[in-house]
């Protein structure tokens, strides 16, 4: 069993569950399912994680 940090607040969480791999937590995932979506800076904060993420998890699956 190992662990990685969570990308946007850095606690430490498991590997393997989760969202990518558990690179996001569950309290985080659930912010971003709470975080009212109207120009919110939290909204804007995640999206860009979120897409460095798929980014990073694509780059992954070519190899
Ligand atoms: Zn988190």
């Amino acid at each position: 069993m190992s662990f990685v940090k969570c990308k946007t607040c850095g606690n430490t969480i498991e590997e393997g569950l989760g969202l990518f791999r558990s690179y996001i937590c569950n309290e985080c995932l659930d912010k971003i399912a709470n975080t009212n979506m109207k120009d919110t800076i939290y909204y804007e904060y995640y999206r860009a994680i979120i897409k460095r993420m798929w980014l990073d998890y694509i780059a992954e699956m070519e190899f």
